[in-house]
């Protein structure tokens, strides 16, 4: 494909003078890299165009709503290899849970499941996954919950977390899920992953 996604899929403004031209430019070829896996995991492969804002006013990282994803610029001067936190939004984008009930800890925690498997400087920005603790719990959400769907895919289901994703968006998501799935419900399978985890806690 000669035509980058970024010009058909990504709109960046304006705003973009807040943030120094490398970041802009990491930003859009992160995009070209990672967006596509992204919506092929958690949108059916369908790219949903999306709008990046710098908004210096804003004070947490980023956020997204609809198709819209706010940074706030001060977070990369900082952390100028934290581009993924991006990929995280992105993700947000793909999933789209409109009108559907997600609880927070899954919508969060598949995030970071699809930021630690898109993510392009997960290493430079020193993310990583947790490693298991008792002091976890899956409702935590975010990295927590992303080991735990890593760990999920890898030893019970491979097509757990694309389906969730898929079930959620459906409006199908109930708390019996995992069960009709795994065979499991959600807390058994934490506990079986707390225990194949506990050796090297
Ligand atoms: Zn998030």
């Amino acid at each position: 494909m000669s035509e980058k996604i970024s010009e058909k899929y990504l709109t960046f403004g304006e705003s973009k003078k807040y943030l120094s031209e490398e970041h802009v430019k990491l930003l859009i070829d992160t995009f070209d890299k990672v967006y596509e896996g992204i919506c092929e995991t958690f949108n059916n492969g369908e790219l949903r165009p999306v709008e990046y804002i710098i908004d210096p006013e804003y004070d947490g990282v980023a956020y997204t709503t609809w198709r819209k994803v706010v940074l706030n610029p001060k977070w990369l001067e900082e952390h100028p290899w934290d581009i993924d936190c991006m990929t995280h939004e992105l993700i947000h984008v793909a999933q789209n849970y409109k009108d559907v009930e997600c609880p927070f800890w899954i919508c969060e925690g598949l995030a970071d499941y699809g930021r630690a498997k898109f993510g392009l400087y997960n290493k430079e920005g020193k993310w990583e996954l947790p490693k298991y603790s008792d002091k976890q719990k899956y409702t935590d959400g975010y990295r927590v919950a992303a080991a735990f769907f890593l760990w999920i895919e890898e030893n019970i289901d491979p097509t757990l977390p694309k389906d969730l994703n898929d079930t959620i968006k459906a409006g199908k998501y109930t708390d019996d899920y995992f069960k009709n799935k795994t065979g499991y419900t959600v807390d058994e399978l934490w506990q079986k992953y707390a225990e194949a985890n506990k050796a090297n806690a």
